[in-house]
């Protein structure tokens, strides 16, 4: 531990063990870009196979620069513990099969992002691992479908479309109640939501997005809140409290007293990371670093920005309506606040009164803000998810996923306001004179 503060500013700079480099008295965390490293004997090599000391052996497994950042990042979020691994997509896999198996279930919320969905709906289906979706409106929901076999609930915690943020502290108190950990994609929201503080047991993250913030990189992190009670509910999670065959029987449980309150993280690396190997590459783990620096800074100015652009946005005739945190009302409201505190994130979505033509003008108007599929960068993003993303979806399957034909979605980024606000102005004059048939036929 390298600083008592618990100050995300201070954190992102010095969270973890780390001062300098203990080869070099580098300060800037160096790219230990190897595959392997020197066993001092065999008696250190085998202890080290044995998990009696924990050292390096292979990159896929463990890594100096890597581990720099699974320090800081468990320090920023307040969890026990990380493990970072090569795309979000694999922290949301390895999530949930650190604790399922076939046969098993999780429960999850219907409002996740496309690739996670086709995670849950086919490929984990594949591996007998069944997802039951249920809608976040009510949190019972995800009592209702939990059976002895259920091992996980997942939910995002800002996801768009829709922008509802998720009522982490309701269902992670069901889940406490029936012996079941809540595992939070805290992707959209990082430092504004503390799932952990919610109740939340697991955060993952894509650190392709806010984290590394410059679209350099795909990562993804799974943080261990070591706040969940695997040993009270054993019967539920043999992974973690029965012997496992491929280390001499070891079990997780036991097996991290002696480091921690990490049985959970420490299994998804010594089993699914050593034995599926999505590993995160040294390189993007100091390009990850660099950005989680800066991450506190960023992260403000990225919520001011989407103020004034939903602001800006609710004003304007083109506008039917603006989809931003903000400017909700009632129960999306005050889970807002109950969940995000100072800021309501850098995604602004909002439907254009011109439907579909509307949109394409508006988008291929656009002369400042990037036209992509992505969120979290430092530059502005726009994207047209009726053309674009959702484009294979039935007009209803779109209207169930909350895309209608004119809806935009913005990721703020670190422009200057006034530059986003006057290109986004110009694009919407476009996007009026596109619209303006649509219009007359309504
Ligand atoms: N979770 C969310 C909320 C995302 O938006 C994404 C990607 O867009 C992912 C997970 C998957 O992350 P990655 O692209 O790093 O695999």
């Amino acid at each position: 531990m390298t600083t008592t503060s618990t100050r995300f500013e201070t954190l992102a700079l010095h969270g973890g063990s780390y001062r300098a480099d203990p080869a070099t008295g580098a300060v800037a965390v160096p790219i230990y870009q190897t595959t392997s490293y020197q066993f001092q004997d065999t008696g250190h090599a085998s202890r080290l196979f044995a998990l009696e000391e924990l050292g390096n052996i292979y990159t896929r497994v463990q890594n100096p620069t890597t581990g720099v950042l699974e320090e800081r990042i468990a320090a920023l979020e307040g969890g026990a513990a990380a493990l970072a691994v090569a795309s979000g997509q694999t922290a949301s896999a390895y999530a949930l099969l650190n604790v399922a198996e076939a046969g098993d279930n999780v429960v999850s919320s219907t409002d996740l992002y496309g690739g996670t969905w086709t995670l849950f709906s086919q490929t984990l289906k594949q591996f007998g691992v069944e997802v039951r979706f249920v809608d976040p409106a009510d949190p019972e929901n995800f009592r209702r479908a939990t059976d002895a076999r259920t091992k996980a609930y997942y939910a995002e915690t800002l996801p768009n479309p829709k922008l509802h943020v998720f009522p982490i502290r309701e269902v992670a108190e069901i889940g406490r109640s029936l012996g079941v950990p809540l595992v939070i994609d805290n992707t959209a929201a990082p430092l504004i939501a503390r799932p952990f503080e919610q109740g939340a047991a697991v955060v993952v993250y894509s650190a392709t997005k806010y984290i590394g913030g410059h679209g350099t990189s795909i990562g993804g992190l799974i943080i261990d809140g070591g706040n969940f009670p695997w040993e009270e509910h054993a019967a539920r999670f043999p992974l973690l409290t029965r012997p496992d065959e491929a280390y001499h029987g070891a079990v997780w449980t036991e097996a991290a007293k002696p480091l921690g309150p990490i049985a959970y993280v420490l299994r998804a690396r010594v089993k699914l990371l050593r034995d599926l190997g999505a590993a995160l590459s040294p390189f993007n783990a100091f390009l990850l670093l660099q950005g989680l620096e800066t991450l506190p800074l960023r992260q403000r100015q990225h919520n001011e920005n989407a103020v004034k652009v939903a602001d800006f946005l609710a004003k304007h005739a083109a506008v039917e309506h603006v989809i931003f945190p903000g400017l909700q009302s009632g129960e999306p409201r005050r889970r807002a606040d109950a969940a995000l505190k100072g800021g309501y994130g850098a995604l602004v979505g909002f439907e254009l009164r011109g439907g579909v033509e509307a949109g394409r003008a508006f988008i291929d108007g656009l002369t400042l803000l990037h036209h992509v599929a992505n969120i979290g960068d430092a530059r502005s993003l726009a994207i047209h998810p009726a053309s674009t993303t959702h484009q294979q979806l039935s007009p209803q399957e779109q209207a169930a996923a909350g895309v209608t034909p004119g809806y935009v979605r913005l990721s703020v980024g670190l422009e200057h306001p006034d530059d986003i606000l006057a290109d986004i102005e110009q694009a919407l004059a476009k996007a009026g004179e596109a619209g303006e048939p649509a219009r007359k036929a309504a």
